[in-house]
């Protein structure tokens, strides 16, 4: 599917009145993002939850606390980075997203990638790593490896939420957030990076 030509002001008009899959007949809210727009690292998850949903902003629910946790663990500012979902709307009872769901909305993704141009990418579970990294992806044996794609370096790893039901991940995880970081500082700086 191709990218769709978007600046700030029409990705949100066009998101916040969004009917483009079955999943806007029972969102309370569009969920956009959060973090800084001009971020080196974006990360993104799977779709809002229940409390994401009622406030409109992604990764404020269980998972999300303990995401920001290992953020500042990983000495990286939530208000610095960018995060996003491949779904801006809730799949009800916290299901997985349908292919379809997902082809719906991965255009507004790719446009925020796109607007954003961030240095990596760090996609938060198999959702979003299936999506944005392989399709065919498994995370405990790829999770940590870095990709090149286009302008962009990509990296899959573990959902916050996977965290909370096994918490012997969480050490691989702040690893890859270190590992992201160091990148993203690296790349910023003009270097090139070796992976
Ligand atoms: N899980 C996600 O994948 N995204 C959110 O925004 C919250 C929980
Ligand atoms: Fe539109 Fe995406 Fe919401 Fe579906 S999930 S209605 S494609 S914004």
């Amino acid at each position: 599917m191709a990218t769709l030509r978007f600046d700030w002001e029409s990705l949100y008009g066009e998101l916040k009145a969004c009917t483009k899959c079955r999943l806007c007949q029972t969102r309370n809210s569009v969920v956009v993002s959060d973090g800084d727009p001009h971020a080196d690292i974006m990360f993104i998850g799977e779709g809002p939850g229940r409390e994401e949903d009622e406030q409109g902003v992604p990764f404020v629910g269980a998972a999300g606390r303990l995401f920001n946790l290992h953020l500042e663990e990983a000495g990286l500012d939530r208000s610095k980075v960018y995060i996003c979902n491949v779904v801006k709307c809730r799949p009800p009872q916290n299901r997985d997203p349908l292919p379809d769901e997902a082809d719906a909305c991965l255009p507004y993704l790719r446009a925020q990638i796109a607007l954003v141009r961030p240095h990596v990418i760090v996609c938060l579970g198999r959702i979003a790593s299936r999506y944005v990294y392989d399709r065919d992806i498994q995370i405990s044996r790829q999770r940590g490896q870095v990709k090149k794609a286009g302008a962009f370096y990509i990296m899959p790893t573990y959902h916050p939420a996977a965290l909370l039901r096994k918490p012997e991940l969480t050490n691989d995880f702040v690893y890859d957030l270190l590992t992201a970081k160091k990148l993203a500082a690296k790349l910023k700086s003009g270097e090139k990076a070796e992976i």
